[in-house]
């Protein structure tokens, strides 16, 4: 069988956002909101060199799912834990993965995630639209890039608020637990990173999401405009609401984009 190489040798695969946190005061911390109970399913996405796995596998739980697209990577986990009953490795695309599988458990599930950066609003609204909420998971903790991680912790008013603050309000309470600077990682990608909490919230489970997500589309494709210009055919709807037309799709609130589209 080929031999694996030391793991400090693989060359880095940019395609796969393969940045490495190699700090360990930085995982010190993130370890510090790790929970863990004997019947929960862990689940982390994009284990890699598993430096967040070392703090995870010594926890309580039922199962620790490790979704790792990347073979060489995966072979790796696989041979680490090859004795280990409770770790599974899975080797795809977290994209593609059935979440669906996991649904039938009753001990809490909660995913933790360096993710890459290049796909990781993919995966977030990939959980966050599925028809019947709440979905798979109890808790999730993910490092976004910055830039990313502020559009998803804005609240209205703020300059960064926009589509996907409301899509993940609308679903969960966001928390920000750690800012993560570049120096933190392995190769130093060119961005800063940001740790934040998702808990599921009920409070809109009947909307639909593909509604909600056409309605900001729209309200937010002409941010300057007054909503009475891009959202003129809620007009009755708007009114219904007293929500007042003059203002900018910045203005409305989680609760008034969701009211609205319940309506509509
Ligand atoms: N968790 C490790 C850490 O913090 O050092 C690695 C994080 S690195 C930013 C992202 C990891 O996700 C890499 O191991 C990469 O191979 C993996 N990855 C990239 N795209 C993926 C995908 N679509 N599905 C699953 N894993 C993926």
């Amino acid at each position: 069988m080929r031999q694996l190489l030391n793991i400090d040798e693989i060359m880095p695969k940019k395609s796969l956002g393969q940045n490495f946190i190699t700090d360990n005061n930085f995982l010190q911390k993130m370890n510090g909101y790790i929970e863990s109970s004997k019947d929960m399913i862990i689940i982390e996405i994009g284990p890699g060199k598993g430096a967040l796995t070392k703090y995870l596998e010594g926890k309580n739980y039922k199962q620790l799912h490790l979704i790792e697209k990347d073979n060489y990577l995966a072979a790796r986990l696989k041979e680490k834990y090859k004795n280990s009953k409770k770790i599974k490795i899975i080797n795809l695309d977290a994209l593609e993965y059935n979440y669906g599988d996991l649904t039938n458990t009753d001990g809490k599930i909660t995913i933790y995630g360096n993710l890459p950066f290049n796909i990781s609003t993919k995966l977030l609204t990939l959980w966050l639209s599925v028809e019947v909420w709440p979905s798979f998971f109890d808790k999730m903790i993910l490092m976004f890039q910055k830039e990313v991680a502020d559009r998803i912790l804005a609240n209205n008013g703020n300059k960064k608020y926009g589509r996907l603050s409301v899509l993940v309000q609308s679903r969960c309470k966001v928390k920000k637990l750690l800012d993560a600077p570049a120096s933190i990682f392995s190769p130093r990608p060119k961005v800063d990173g940001t740790v934040i909490q998702f808990e599921p919230i009920n409070n809109f489970n009947k909307i639909s999401f593909q509604k909600l997500e056409k309605l900001l589309e729209k309200s937010f494709s002409a941010r300057r405009k007054k909503i009475k210009n891009t959202l003129s055919d809620y007009h009755h709807h708007l009114k219904q609401l007293q929500i007042d037309e003059n203002l900018r799709p910045e203005n409305l609130s989680v609760s008034d984009y969701c009211n609205l589209a319940k309506l509509i």
